[in-house]
């Protein structure tokens, strides 16, 4: 278990050289993405100082939870989102990162309407354009934000986007810059944003780069999953 806190201090380096190098002024926060990863990990990296989480899974990170509620955990839901799972999503997360339709937004403000705190919302973009792929098209954001953002138990803080993967860190970049321009789009429009969820193990660098405020890291951090 001391690997996770040697990987996380690795990773936490990292994030702070990545910062430098590109002269990037914004704050940057690791969400420790513990899909497929044990109750028993999630604790390591939190007695090591992590404390938000990302779950791709309801019902696993509902498990997860139930055995972790003696910590004071962030979670935030980073996965595909059916309707039939906003209520528990809404009721058992604080954050979600992975809103790609205002139906799925609007179930997820109508279950947290009980709770005084609202959900914090990032819109998932798709930059690829594909139709198999999740995520509001760039042409579709500024409608979609203007709509959750009128929605009282949600706080929409930004966007967040799973480019196609790709080991070239030009294509990463380009990709990313597609994400950025799409994020200052919308604060020109004037709405008032401040997370930018881009970057995964394999490209937050680059993403730290191009403006992340949240990288999401599993298998730098846990190791391999299974
Ligand atoms: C699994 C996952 C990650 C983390 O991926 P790694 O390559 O293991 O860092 C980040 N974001 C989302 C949405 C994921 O599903």
């Amino acid at each position: 278990m001391t690997s996770i806190s040697n990987r996380l201090q690795a990773i936490l380096s990292a994030i702070q050289a990545a910062r430098q190098l590109a002269h990037a002024n914004q704050a940057v926060q690791l969400l420790a993405v513990s899909k497929a990863q044990s109750a028993a990990a999630i604790r390591a990296a939190y007695a090591a100082g992590q404390t938000l989480f990302g779950e791709n899974y309801l019902q696993e990170a509902l498990d997860k939870q139930a055995q972790l509620s003696d910590l004071a955990i962030q979670w935030h839901f980073i996965g595909p989102i059916q309707s039939n799972k906003t209520q528990a999503i809404a009721q058992h997360f604080d954050w979600v990162h992975s809103v790609d339709r205002l139906k799925i937004a609007q179930r997820l403000n109508d279950a947290r309407a009980n709770n005084s705190v609202p959900l914090q919302i990032c819109v998932q973009v798709n930059i690829s354009n594909e139709a198999s792929k999740s995520g509001v098209l760039a042409a579709d954001l500024a409608s979609t934000a203007a709509a959750i953002a009128k929605l009282p138990h949600l706080q929409l803080r930004g966007l967040m986007a799973i480019p196609a993967p790709s080991k070239d860190p030009y294509v990463q970049s380009q990709q990313f810059k597609q994400v950025r321009q799409c994020y200052d789009n919308l604060l020109a429009e004037g709405f008032a944003l401040d997370t930018l969820s881009i970057g995964m193990s394999d490209d937050y660098a680059v993403a730290i780069e191009q403006g992340a405020t949240i990288v999401r890291i599993g298998s730098a951090l846990f190791g391999a999953r299974n």
